[in-house]
């Protein structure tokens, strides 16, 4: 099935309002391509002045809590991303998994919330080194992904997002076939649990996706995307990603 493909940013902690000026260049320059659906997932204290400046791109949060409101000291709900003008957010990522522990019920929860508030969710999925090494890649992935997805998801408000901890941050990738083989049993999986509807749930590459790369990653059978971590934060980086997906 052809779909049109998301390319999303993920700031992760980075960014102070001065670097709304790089935005302006993407925001500026996305309209090339009405063909791509593009996101920008940013801080929290950046979401309302990005919102209101640049109100031609889907800005997005990385994290919600699965809660509405209450006693969280720090956290920050789905509902309140959407007031600040956020359309998205990613749950799950792989840094959150492991320095705060979430669970794939957690995750699934926050899915959940960002349902409620009429955010959409890339849900980030992916297996460590380790886990790769011995052989288990595709268990692991294909565990998370039944643990971290509720049973309402479709594809009008869920994408996927398939991230190999090893490759984020690190410069590699894993072979296209390796990519190929995880994206079609995560295809696989989709089409299984939610039938015809599966098959349109847009499943995202994450893990050193740049500018050179990202027209043969993109050309893979079911990558529907990237989700783009230190790419994403210039212009002159992102925007040659979102031109290998028109
Ligand atoms: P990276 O990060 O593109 O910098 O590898 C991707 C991510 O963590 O979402």
């Amino acid at each position: 099935m052809k779909m049109r493909k998301l390319i999303a940013g993920n700031w992760k902690m980075n960014g102070l309002i001065a670097q709304l000026d790089d935005v302006e260049e993407i925001a500026s320059k996305i309209a090339i391509y009405p063909e791509v659906d593009t996101a920008l997932c940013i801080p929290s204290t950046l979401i309302r002045p990005a919102a209101g400046r640049f109100p031609e791109m889907a800005i997005g949060g990385q994290d919600c809590h699965m809660a509405s409101s209450g006693a969280h000291t720090g956290c920050i709900s789905a509902i309140m991303l959407a007031d600040a003008g956020a359309r998205l957010t990613i749950v799950g990522h792989s840094e959150r998994r492991a320095a705060q522990g979430e669970s794939d019920a957690d995750v699934c929860a926050k899915a959940l919330a960002a349902r409620s508030a009429d955010l959409s969710a890339i849900v980030c999925v992916g297996e460590t080194e380790a886990e790769r090494d011995a052989g288990q890649a595709e268990a692991v992935v294909l565990g998370q992904l039944a643990g971290s997805l509720p049973d309402e998801a479709t594809s009008e408000w869920v994408s996927i997002a398939y991230e190999p901890v090893w490759a984020i941050g690190t410069g590699r990738i894993p072979s296209i076939e390796d990519v190929a083989a995880m994206h079609g049993a995560i295809r696989n999986a989709l089409t299984s649990r939610f039938g015809t509807d599966g098959a349109a749930i847009r499943i995202l590459y994450g893990g050193s996706m740049n500018g050179d790369n990202a027209k043969s990653l993109l050309a893979v059978a079911n990558v529907d995307g990237g989700l783009i971590g230190g790419a994403s934060l210039k212009a002159d980086k992102f925007l040659p990603i979102v031109e290998a997906a028109a």
